[in-house]
């Protein structure tokens, strides 16, 4: 059953929506937050265990530093005050997929507060977002359930559990409330997750890969009648996995809310699941308040004091930031506003500058990313960087064309081949035969082959009328299947006809 829905323009004329986001990343540490086991995605189902994150009796945590160091480094990127002194609290609640019965977390005392994210739009504009609070905890199990149609509980036959994830340490970032963004919110939520996970991947404290559960996104909206400024019940729509989906997500609630409001109906404070293939969302459990979880500080850990020297040896840490980045290379490549923008709207701006690091000239690898490639990922429907193909692959590829191994026609069959899953470059060209026929002499037998063919073409070239020299060009390139330097065939009928 699809809820009624709201035409979008009249959502926006009725009503200003409120977004709340809270990111879940899983850190790149290699153990886990309160114990020594490894933390690799992927690995056969409970092999990555121990009686710490298995909440067994008697067992206890210690706390990983590289896990604390994190998220500082997180807090002072986001603009964060971190905390001189703070704990770890117990959330109570019972899950299937969390054997202590517990999560480990942090509630009233989070390691950082008080930030901000600018985020700019794909015209250019920049949002200020505040930043409430990033927090440390640990991540939960995982829960199969077989047998349903949905993959949900409801209707399935039986469920497995996975314990592998169960302590992989999590910082959960939470946004200030957002206003003033209204029919744009769709794509604010997604600007904002996009500026997170370029600003954790320059941090590299984590793989950030939406599609692997590492960097995840709940998305709190609610509507409040245009003019008014009490806040409406938003509800939250859990674990989005995209960064289209988040836009998609946000967009769908507020024309649901909507329509219910429209008709006199109240929202319910409750999660969602968002349905990637329907692009709905559906209802999951009533939200629980804080009380339910009757937090207390975790009496196993001690507090966390970090001291202003490690807090100032951490900010040294701290990369260049990617709207720096962006600056410096809208200078160095001398990019316009427009092809930054350009750039950036693509999703591009680290692959571009990869490619150029592995080689190739920058207005090279733009033209490869922001033109060829990005097509093949909007057609595909992917995000660019989830296309099979690497900054290092295209660089040997603009290296070969450069070189004069390939024509730009035949270095798109290669890249082609690279997305086929047809090997490296090389292994492509080698392949299907498409390197340049470099070799006069096989060259010099189409040409005089050519000229034979169109003997009145051959005298007026031979008569001085050099353009008719085009018709000849043609008919080699056609001879080698396009694998000649045009160029070369030129000066090689040139100097063939004098
Ligand atoms: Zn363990």
């Amino acid at each position: 059953m699809t809820a009624p829905v709201l035409d979008y323009d009249e959502v926006i004329e009725r009503f200003d929506p409120v977004l709340g986001l809270e990111v879940h990343v899983e850190l790149n540490t290699n153990t886990k937050m309160f114990c020594g086991c490894p933390t690799a995605f992927g690995a056969e189902p409970n092999t990555q265990v121990c009686p710490v994150c298995l909440g067994l009796p008697g067992s206890l945590p210690v706390l990983n530093g590289k896990g604390v160091e994190s998220a500082i480094r997180i807090g002072l990127a986001l603009g964060c005050d971190i905390a001189e002194w703070c704990r770890f609290a117990r959330k109570n609640y019972f899950y299937p997929d969390m054997p202590k019965n517990f999560q480990t977390s942090q509630y009233d005392e989070p390691i950082a507060y008080n930030g901000v994210l600018n985020l700019e739009l794909a015209d250019g504009s920049v949002v200020e977002v505040g930043i409430e609070r990033a927090h440390m905890e640990e991540d939960t199990g995982k829960s199969l359930h077989v047998g349903g149609a949905t993959g949900r509980i409801h209707g399935a036959a039986h469920s497995l559990l996975d314990y592998n994830r169960a302590g992989v340490p999590l910082i959960e970032i939470v946004t200030k409330p957002i206003t003033g963004t209204g029919a744009r919110a769709p794509e604010v939520a997604r600007a904002y997750v996009t500026a997170l996970r370029d600003l954790l991947r320059a941090l590299d404290v984590s793989d950030v890969r939406m599609d692997q559960g590492s960097l995840r996104c709940d998305a709190n909206v609610s509507l409040m009648p245009r003019g008014t400024t009490e806040f409406g019940t938003r509800t939250e729509t859990k674990n989005v996995n995209s960064l289209r989906s988040v836009e998609r997500a946000v967009r769908y609630e507020m024309t649901r809310q909507a329509a219910l409001l429209t008709d006199g109906g109240t929202v319910l404070q409750e999660t969602r699941h968002f349905d990637e293939g329907t692009g709905t969302t559906s209802a999951g459990r009533r939200k629980e308040t804080s009380e339910d979880y009757r937090y207390f500080p975790e009496p196993d850990l001690v507090p966390i004091a970090p001291s202003g020297e490690w807090v100032d040896k951490l900010r040294a840490t701290l990369p260049e930031m990617p709207w720096q980045r962006r600056k410096r290379i809208q200078e160095e490549w001398q990019l316009s506003d427009l092809e930054l923008r350009d750039l950036v709207n693509a999703g591009a701006v680290e692959l571009v500058a990869s490619t150029v690091d592995a080689g190739a000239a920058p207005a090279e690898a733009r033209a490869w990313w922001v033109n060829y490639l990005a097509q093949e990922a909007n057609s595909r429907g992917v995000e660019l960087g989830e296309l099979p193909i690497t900054p290092a692959q295209v660089a040997r590829v603009a290296a070969l064309v450069s070189g004069g191994s390939l024509t730009n026609k035949l270095a798109r069959e290669v890249v082609d081949g690279v997305l086929a899953g047809e090997g490296e470059p090389d292994e492509v060209v080698a392949a299907r035969g498409l390197a340049v026929v470099s070799d006069d002499s096989a060259l010099h037998a189409a040409i005089d082959e050519a000229l034979a063919a169109q003997p009145d073409v051959a005298d007026k070239i031979r008569g001085g009328k050099v353009q008719a020299a085009g018709a000849i060009v043609g008919a080699v390139m056609k001879a080698t299947k396009g694998k000649a330097d045009a160029k070369r065939v030129r000066e090689l009928i040139l100097e063939r006809c004098t």
